[in-house]
């Protein structure tokens, strides 16, 4: 067997390996940036002069001819094989690459179908190259859960017949009946920033897997050129409503929370009534063709009563269910009794889920993996350990100077650029002899890249490095989440990280990678509570006690009880966050090695 995956912790015998994936002929320059390789159209090469552009000529004509070939068959092909991912694409992109031997581990060991064309989504195929061997395997109930998930989106997605009855019954409020199809639907509304979004649609899948609805995700404008299709033979994002459509599908945008079709507040208005034993039930006579479920951070009571098994009982009744999340709820999914069960079967390594999860549904298109590739072997690949510095700062009132002054005692306190391998991921004694490192840097500004070069870049033999510094967060702007997405995955290919605590994309680097980071802790969030006498020293920062994300805002409530708990008291597998002091964690309840 070809064995690609080069042993665990890193290091250079996996980049080795990574360099027999190295894309295509041409060396990457040194110098190549981020916005470089994401801007090129990475399948062509370069065009130095006009006798380059003359030689050329005739290739391209064959290429013309072949994309336009692609493009007949993926016309006739029909929706049931035409999703992006499906594409008969092998022989027009950079055909000269050998095919991998595959083996289990580039399946990550089961989680991932292999019905799917290399060439249409490599990252799904190379992930494990680039990312640590893994000794947290998903569980075969985990497994068969998938694929019989994957077996009903193909059933009931769009295009097939299943998807457009419903869509007419919604489109046209016929009202809900029986029949026979059995398929429901759970269309994940896009909004906030790329870590808020992977979150929310990790949890919304997990929720459509365990009450089998088909999910959609309302891509905003740029989901399917970041994400390859995770479903084979089917496309998860929801096909867009025409312009003078009066469905709801059209209007899931402007939702913002408020609307009498919301869960909570049908609660408050009398559309639900609840009976005195606790049993919920619709005020009119059928349930509602479709319902919101407001679940951001801002919810409030009624909404919060999703987590109830009553109210899931009733929801089940709904055909369409449009869920608006920035949160990740799975740990409040593991705390609804109705769910329960069948999660603890399906994890039973509380600390995987997202693990887990986010490789099997997250493949970054090969625009934005090429781009991740490029830098990753110009700046990364040969060293021993990379550590990934993630720096995002929610205080505009927080003067700079406090942010590096955080970072700085962060690495120095944990020895995390000074020590020995064994001592910097976080392991204690160090006893490995020289070895070689390289940082990388994240954040929207190249302030604290200058710095921590100034700091350290002398002494770090790999060098500092930042792909990119945006200067902003931006909406509804393809390039830039691209960039983003390339910088979340470039910190989960990373042997030690130090994120900043509260922020969403750390959370899923961490939580691709595996790894439990150094978490600085964020300074106060609301500009009336920023003190000028804090002191950076007196926050510390703190290693994670999971590799999960925090759920920020869970609710206390406990349905069966009628009252509030303390939960970091209720499960041995919850805890409180170390980021964020009313979150929840889920752990793992015997110390497994992370
Ligand atoms: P959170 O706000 O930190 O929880 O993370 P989100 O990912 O939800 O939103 C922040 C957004 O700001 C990202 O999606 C990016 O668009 C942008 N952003 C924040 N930090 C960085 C960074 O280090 N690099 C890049 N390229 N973009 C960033």
């Amino acid at each position: 067997m070809d064995k690609l995956q080069a042993g665990s912790g890193g290091g250079k015998a996996r980049v080795a390996a990574a360099k027999q994936h190295r894309s295509s002929s041409a060396a990457v320059p040194a110098e190549m940036r981020l916005e470089a390789a994401l801007t090129r159209r990475w399948w062509w090469p370069p065009l130095r002069n006009r006798a380059t552009v003359r030689t050329m000529a005739l290739p391209a004509l064959f290429v013309v001819a072949a994309v336009a070939a692609a493009a007949a068959f993926v016309l006739t092909a029909g929706w049931g094989s035409s999703s992006s991912n499906d594409m008969p694409t092998s022989s027009f992109f950079d055909g000269s690459e050998p095919p991998l031997n595959i083996t289990d581990e580039h399946f990550l060991d089961g989680l991932l179908s292999a019905d799917f064309r290399y060439m249409s989504c490599r990252s799904r195929y190379e992930f494990a190259v680039y990312h640590k061997t893994s000794s947290h395997k998903p569980s075969p109930y985990l497994i068969a859960n998938l694929r019989k998930h994957e077996a009903l989106q193909k059933r009931c997605g769009p295009g097939t017949a299943a998807h457009k009855k419903a869509v007419r019954r919604l489109d046209s409020g016929e009202g809900v009946v029986d029949d026979d199809d059995g398929c429901r639907y759970l269309v994940y509304i896009s909004y906030r920033g790329l870590g808020n979004r992977m979150l929310g649609i990790t949890s919304a899948f997990l929720y459509a897997v365990l009450t089998e609805r088909v999910l959609l995700v309302d891509g905003g404008k740029d989901t399917g050129a970041l994400f390859c299709e995770p479903f084979p033979g089917t496309t998860w994002l929801l096909p867009q409503a025409g312009w003078f459509s009066f469905s709801p599908l059209s209007r899931l945008q402007g939702y913002e929370g408020g609307s009498k079709e919301n869960l909570g507040d049908m609660l408050q208005s009398g559309g639900i009534t609840v009976s005195a034993d606790g049993n919920v039930s619709w005020s009119a006579p059928r349930p509602p063709l479709y319902l919101y479920l407001h679940l951001s951070g801002s919810y409030g009571f009624h909404d919060k009563l999703f987590f109830c098994d009553a109210h899931q009982r009733l929801l089940g009744e709904v055909p369409w269910l449009f869920m608006w999340t920035d949160n990740y709820i799975v740990p409040g999914l593991f705390l609804t009794p109705a769910f329960s069960d069948e999660l603890e079967a399906m994890f039973p390594e509380k600390e995987s889920v997202f693990y887990h999860l986010g490789r099997y549904l997250f493949h970054p298109t090969n625009r934005v993996w090429h781009a991740i590739k490029s830098y990753y072997h110009a700046n990364l690949a040969d060293v021993d350990q990379r550590v990934g510095v993630q720096i995002r700062v929610f205080q505009k009132k927080q003067p700079p100077r406090f942010v590096l002054e955080q970072i700085l005692s962060c690495l120095r306190d944990v020895k995390l650029l000074s020590g020995t391998k064994t001592d910097a991921a976080g392991g204690g004694n160090g006893t490995s002899s020289s070895f070689s490192r390289a940082v990388l840097v994240t954040s929207l500004s190249s302030w604290y890249y200058d710095r921590i070069r100034d700091e350290y870049g002398g002494r770090i033999s790999g060098g500092v490095h930042q792909p990119s510094h945006e200067g902003r967060q931006r909406w509804r702007d393809a390039a830039h989440d691209m960039r983003a997405l390339s910088e979340i995955y470039l910190l989960s290919m990373c042997d030690v990280l130090v994120t900043s605590g509260y922020s969403t994309f750390g959370y899923v680097a961490q939580g691709l990678a595996g790894l439990r980071p150094w978490v600085m802790p964020r300074a106060p969030m609301w500009a009336a509570d920023w003190r000028e006498e804090l002191d950076p020293r007196d926050m510390p920062c703190r290693r994670a006690d999971s590799v999960e994300p925090c759920f920020h805002a869970p609710s206390a409530y406990r349905c069966a009880a009628g009252r509030d708990v303390d939960l970091g008291k209720v499960s041995p597998y919850i805890r409180r966050c170390v980021d964020v002091k009313y979150g929840i964690n889920l752990v793992n309840e015997s110390s497994g090695q992370w």
